[in-house]
């Protein structure tokens, strides 16, 4: 027998029409490119996204066509978050920290048939206007005054211009919450990036358990400025979320430095913002600096990487701003473990506190997870027995967007799905997870990847290396870099300066490894590959030892 109750398809247009009518005078401001601050309120976003949800449809975009964007965190984009997969359509968010060979790729991969872009990022779009030819119109956006002249890209449009040609009379579409809404590639997997593609279904579901006092902790009390990229998995749901809740949603634009940083988060009186701990480096290193103190702020969202116990500490104790360490991935829309304390930690000392915390800490509803040994056989909740992680739930990846491996990235384990994050953990008898390690052999650089496998393959093609393996070395800013570990082909003489500048051009400059260890043998493991692990444990520190030094 079923149940009695509606059938109401979870839809991310909903989530813009609830805080329209709930919460409609709500601010919204976003430090924009052009520097200035532009303000306005969730009905003025939820108007503007229906002008351009009707704008499209009258350029004739379809449901389920791909809409590329090249963004800052910005109102514009945040209406694009709204517009185009409230019409039907999917917002295929490009992180332009790519190289632009990566991000014709991912383009072309998607079919996006617009891309719209902030005008930072006008050179790129034009490094890849003449390798896109599905896309239609590339979009600034910015209006008629800003537009780029003579930028020789044939098919541009203005952003303002293509709005005023929508009707605010535009009425959302009800359909399957299973169609897709939005498309984010990783590049956190071995060869080419991969794309994640998201429902409606499942990112309203991910928005109600990301908000929970125990996840992130959102309500209509906060202002919460998302630090992390809409870019990068949604800005970590916070677009979705401020909807949700009502909260007040600040965005920094371009301007990630402590200095601005700081600046936009006193005057807005945030009291909410998340991101990777580079970004908190950089704006706690402003605040020594300066001897400053925060008025606002509350709690401070790290994850993305390692949160250094030492931030947790002087977050806390320096500048009484709580921290809730997050642990997630593109896979996972983003959220799976969030480090809230349960009431019987609340006794503890602050240094036994601190050790939790330092955790990625407990699932939320709606993530299973497990840790399993080499041969897939779960493993104790200990604390101590680390194996690899698997997770499963309705916002976790079933499968990669337009896969062409033919194969699906889950494992069958007990007869259920899993997917496998790459990562190693171990997990409390609290459920507290904590990651120990990754057999993934990407670099995680300030929360960017970087491909180990593409950095090997130009070391390769070196006339002088006959074999070169990159790892994720150990760094004390960036939290991981690049380090190349060469074998030189007998009697040939190469520097390590004349190896680095072979990279020049080939790479975007930040991908450039940090240092090269030339070496007489790389030992291979039992099938014939290069056991990173090893190399890892070997060299891992060298970057650590060369800073000390
Ligand atoms: P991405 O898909 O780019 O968000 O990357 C996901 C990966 O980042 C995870 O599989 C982890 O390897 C790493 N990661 C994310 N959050 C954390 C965290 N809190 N601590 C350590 N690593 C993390």
């Amino acid at each position: 027998m079923k149940g009695l109750m509606m059938q109401k398809q979870l839809l991310i247009s909903s989530l813009i029409e609830h805080a329209d009518r709930h919460h409609g005078d709500t601010q919204i401001v976003s430090r924009r490119v052009e520097g200035d601050i532009h303000r306005y309120t969730f009905r003025d976003c939820h108007r503007r996204a229906r002008q351009l949800a009707s704008a499209l449809t009258r350029l004739g975009v379809k449901p389920s066509e791909r809409i590329g964007t090249l963004a800052w965190n910005g109102y514009r984009h945040l209406e694009l978050y709204y517009g185009v997969a409230g019409m039907g359509a999917i917002v295929h968010t490009i992180n332009p920290r790519l190289h632009e060979d990566q991000v014709a790729y991912i383009a072309n991969h998607a079919e996006d048939q617009y891309i719209f872009f902030d005008l930072t990022f006008l050179p790129l779009i034009k490094a890849i206007a003449g390798r896109c030819n599905g896309v239609k119109a590339f979009i600034a956006m910015t209006d008629q005054a800003r537009m780029p002249k003579d930028a020789g890209i044939d098919n541009l449009l203005c952003y303002e211009d293509l709005l005023q040609q929508g009707s605010a009379g535009y009425a959302w579409p009800v359909f399957d919450e299973d169609a897709a809404s939005t498309l984010c590639y990783t590049s956190g997997t071995t060869g080419n990036p991969k794309g994640v593609l998201y429902s409606h279904r499942s990112s309203v579901l991910h928005t109600y358990a990301a908000a929970l006092p125990d996840a992130l902790n959102c309500s209509a009390h906060d202002v919460i400025l998302p630090v992390v990229p809409m870019f990068h998995i949604n800005a970590w749901g916070l677009p979705y979320i401020a909807c949700m809740v009502g909260a007040k949603l600040v965005f920094p634009g371009p301007a990630l430095d402590g200095a601005s940083l700081f600046e936009l988060l006193e005057a807005e009186q945030v009291t909410l913002s998340a991101g990777v701990p580079t970004v908190w480096q950089g704006l706690l290193g402003h605040l020594e600096k300066t001897g400053r103190q925060f008025s606002s702020m509350k709690r401070s969202i790290i994850g993305g990487a390692t949160c250094p116990p030492s931030m947790l500490h002087t977050f806390e104790q320096t500048y009484g701003v709580a921290v809730l360490h997050v642990w997630g991935m593109t896979e996972l829309s983003p959220i799976g473990t969030v480090g809230a304390l349960k009431a019987r930690h609340l006794e503890m000392s602050p240094a036994e506190r601190h050790v939790v915390q330092s955790k990625q800490g407990r699932a939320v509803f709606g993530v299973d997870m497990k840790i399993v040994d080499a041969d897939g056989m779960e493993l104790p909740w200990d604390g101590a027995t680390s194996g690899e992680l698997l997770v499963r739930g309705p916002w976790v990846v079933r499968d990669y967007f337009r896969n062409e491996t033919n194969s699906s990235p889950l494992l069958e384990h007990a007869g259920q799905g899993w997917f496998p994050t790459g990562d190693v953990a171990t997990i409390d008898v609290d459920g507290f997870m904590q990651i120990t390690d990754r057999s993934k052999d990407v670099i995680k650089s300030g929360g960017e990847w970087i491909g180990s496998i593409e950095l090997e393959t130009i070391a390769m093609g070196h006339p002088a290396v006959s074999q070169a393996a990159c790892i994720a070395a150990r760094h004390a800013k960036w939290d991981e870099r690049p380090l190349l570990i060469v074998v030189r082909k007998p009697q040939a003489t190469l520097t390590r300066e004349e190896l680095l500048a072979f990279y020049e051009g080939k790479i975007a400059k930040w991908w450039t490894p940090d240092d090269v260890i030339f070496v007489d043998t790389i030992a291979l493991g039992a099938t014939g590959k290069i056991q990173k692990n090893r190399l890892r444990e070997q060299f891992g520190d060298h970057l650590l030892v060369k800073v000390a030094g």
